[in-house]
């Protein structure tokens, strides 16, 4: 599958001459020169790989790094700076860049670092396999998250039980009880109304529209079921 790189940058000219020679290497390769336009969409769609100019209109380099991570979007980011800009590298990587380059650099270099990036990246989602992903949905077991595209979602140690609960018996229909059991085991504070409660948060973090679930779907009567 093609990586698919995001590029920020406002110099006519580079996005050009960027993107044709990322194309020929096989990449696919969307651009933005504009600073709030490139966040939204790195915000909104799922990159392999951001390069990132330092100085942009609207929203500046180091504002979209920042304000990606606070969002817990964990794309690697390269960071263009232009020579004798001042950047402390530092900061950069506080606000977490994975790397730099300062204009005007090889295309050689650019190319290596956007490889080892990606290799690095793909090594750290095998590595924290097994994933289940359903819709725009990942769900990953050994650390207990839940991604929408690169965006993490918190669901609480009880919310992500529920949900391996129910992908691991997916298409049949669950009651509250048995929900119950499997997840708050007996522990009897708790009524199957704890359950409805757990659910509709399940809902308002991974349905679409959770008012009309497609996802945890409710068995009138008897409890729920979840499809894909
Ligand atoms: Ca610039």
């Amino acid at each position: 599958m093609k990586a698919k790189i995001l590029l920020i940058e406002d110099e006519k000219g580079l996005v050009i001459t960027l993107t044709d020679r990322l194309e020929c290497e096989g990449y696919e390769v969307m651009s933005a020169k504009d600073g709030e336009a490139g966040y939204q969409k790195a915000l909104t769609e799922s990159y392999d790989l951001l390069i990132l100019d330092l100085m942009l209109p609207n929203k500046d380099g180091l504002d979209i790094c920042r304000d990606l991570r606070t969002e817990k979007i964990n794309v690697p980011i390269i960071m263009l700076t232009a020579k004798g800009q001042l950047l402390d590298k530092v900061v950069g990587f506080k606000l977490g860049a994975d790397d730099y380059l300062t204009k005007p650099f090889e295309m050689l270099e650019l190319l290596s670092r956007i490889e080892a990036l990606l290799r690095r990246s793909r090594q750290i989602k095998s590595n924290t396999d097994p994933v289940y992903r359903f819709d725009d949905y990942t769900v990953i077991f050994n650390t207990a998250e839940l991604v929408h595209h690169n965006r993490l979602i918190e669901l609480t140690a009880k919310e992500f039980k529920l949900l391996h609960f129910f992908i691991t018996h997916q298409g049949q229909v669950l009651s509250r009880d048995q929900l119950l059991d499997a997840v708050w085991e007996y522990n009897s504070s708790v009524t199957t109304r704890t359950v409805d409660v757990h659910v509709s948060w399940l809902r308002q973090k991974l349905e679409k529209d959770p008012s009309h679930p497609v996802h945890i779907i409710t068995i009138h009567g008897t409890g729920y079921k979840f499809k894909e």
